[in-house]
């Protein structure tokens, strides 16, 4: 992926953050913390530390779901943005608060063993899709 400068927020805009290429492709998490903490599947881009800088940071705060990482998120919204492993040198960062995506091609999945049952349902044949909520009868 290119060496784009990227925008991004929480769902309030409390914490904000600009990104500077280049990215590692995203995987979709499917462990059963991030389920907990994202309510379905999280996906998100891996960045080296120093290509972060937060704009706004004074409502993040972060959790340690084990002692391996730390979740940063929103306390005043609820979103969940990053996670970082002890001592890494990179940070992950949630593709659904970044404003510039579209170029983002997914790589992977992991903790597909994790996964939620009916998350295989997801696109397939015989699950409606709606543009947008679900019309009303
Ligand atoms: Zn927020």
């Amino acid at each position: 992926m290119n060496d784009e400068v990227r925008t991004g927020q929480c769902l309030c805009g409390a914490v904000g953050y600009t990104l500077s290429g280049p990215l590692e492709p995203p995987m979709i998490c499917h462990c059963r913390e991030c389920q907990r903490q994202s309510g379905h599947a999280w996906a998100a881009v891996t960045a080296p530390l120093e290509a972060v800088k937060l704009r706004e940071e004074g409502s993040l705060r972060w959790y340690r779901a084990s002692a391996k990482a730390r979740r940063g998120f929103c306390e005043d919204c609820g979103s969940f943005l990053f996670w970082q492993e002890v001592g890494a040198e990179t940070i992950d960062i949630s593709m659904g608060s970044l404003d510039q995506r579209d170029d983002i091609p997914l790589v992977g999945e992991i903790w597909c063993s994790e996964r939620a049952p009916y998350s295989a349902q997801v696109g397939k044949e015989g699950v409606p899709q709606h543009e947008k909520g679900a019309p009303e009868d």
